[in-house]
């Protein structure tokens, strides 16, 4: 016997993530902050990190500051920006590690501030300016108080503002409405910063999508994250735009059985067999972060073809109905690929459970293994 593949694994290609950040880069000709947030999109922190920055990113994203601290612990010295704060977050622990943060408001600006003074550090901040998302930043009435009270602080010696940033509602259809007041917005929010006296901070604006498709947004700096890992924000085919996707997810069959025409399959029996047929049970589920709704859906590559899962997906498993294909225990299925080897892409994945390919990618888990391949970043 040959060494058992593994049950069930997610195999990440480092060097895809390099060179997709590089095509980026280049595509923009301007500094790239590389958003590893979420565990790299499910891809592992620090190696996506250590992948974008080989692949020549400029600056690492992150939503929580802890993710800004284990790029730290792990020696990464590249700038970080994290931006998704509650109230009595630890900025002093931000400013000791040199993780810039992100303010939306006031009361967070006057905690930086605090933290500033406590550990004698002047802290890094982004301002951020919601521009029509209703997510984070400060809406345009909040925005002149905030600035002035930043202008404040900058002068006090408490803060350097270092950057001025917003997030786009509809970039991924690039001819919306929308995109255009908030380009509007952004640039009325950037004129009273400087006016005010933030001179110095950088402006961005685009994520992948408009990395990829609205050269308008793309300032002084873009803040792409799911295409660095392939993946097409617009829903397309990544490979149009010189992107490979990064994430494989395979498994292993665990059995395989001939059934007569008519067994129904799974839970609820929401599939029957048609004829006599092979049935193969693939070791994962939604525990796994398999969707539920992939049951009688989504595709997977078996025994050369690809096939609908056949039945529900359960907690640990599902079922394939591989038909008269010489599928054996031990054979590799594929869920979702770069889509060159004949398995399903995330995209395809994600059309047929009606959500988007982020999720996926960064759900996968549970008793997943994680392999890398390539060497772009490796340590
Ligand atoms: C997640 C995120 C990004 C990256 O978005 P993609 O669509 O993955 O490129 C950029 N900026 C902010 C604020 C985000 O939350």
């Amino acid at each position: 016997m040959t060494s058992a593949a593994a049950r069930a694994e997610v195999v990440v290609d480092l060097d895809a993530i390099a060179a997709n950040t590089a095509v980026l880069r280049e595509r923009v000709g301007r500094p790239l902050m590389a958003v590893v947030k979420a565990d790299g999109y499910g891809h592992g922190l620090l190696p996506a990190a250590r992948a974008v920055l080989a692949g020549g990113a400029d600056a690492l994203g992150v939503a929580v500051l802890e993710e800004g601290l284990a790029l730290r612990a792990a020696g990464i010295t590249a700038p970080v920006l994290a931006w998704l704060h509650t109230p009595g977050t630890d900025y002093a622990a931000a400013l000791t590690a040199d993780i810039e943060v992100s303010v939306s408001a006031e009361w967070a600006l006057e905690e930086v501030v605090a933290a500033a003074r406590a550990t004698g550090r002047t802290a890094r901040v982004q301002l951020f300016a919601d521009t029509g998302l209703s997510r984070e930043g400060a809406t345009p009435a909040d925005w002149p108080s905030l600035v002035a009270a930043a202008a404040r602080a900058e002068a006090d010696g408490d803060i350097s503002v270092v950057g001025l940033w917003s997030h786009m509602a509809y970039a991924d259809a690039p001819t919306h409405p929308t995109i255009g007041s908030q380009v509007r917005v952004f640039d009325e929010a950037v004129t009273l910063a400087r006016a005010a006296g933030l001179t110095d901070a950088r402006r961005h604006l685009a994520n992948s999508a408009a990395t990829l498709a609205l050269p308008d947004t793309w300032y002084d700096l873009v803040r792409p994250g799911v295409a660095l890992y392939g993946l097409d924000p617009l829903g397309g085919d990544a490979a149009t735009h010189g992107l490979r996707p990064a994430m494989t997810v395979r498994a292993t069959v665990a059995l395989t059985k001939r059934v007569p025409a008519g067994v129904g399959v799974s839970y609820g029996h929401t599939y029957v067999a048609e004829t006599e047929t092979t049935l193969a049970l693939v070791p994962v589920g939604y525990a796994d972060g398999v969707p539920r709704a992939a049951g009688n859906r989504a595709p997977v590559l078996a025994g050369g073809a690809q096939r609908r899962i056949a039945g529900r997906v359960c907690m640990d498993q599902f079922v394939l109905d591989v038909g008269d294909a010489a599928v054996r225990p031990g054979d590799e299925v594929v869920l979702w690929g770069a889509g060159d080897r004949g398995e399903p892409t995330a995209q395809a994945w994600a059309d047929a459970v009606d959500t988007i390919h982020y999720e996926l990618v960064t759900r996968i888990g549970g008793r997943f293994t994680r392999r890398y391949v390539g060497s772009a970043g490796a340590v």
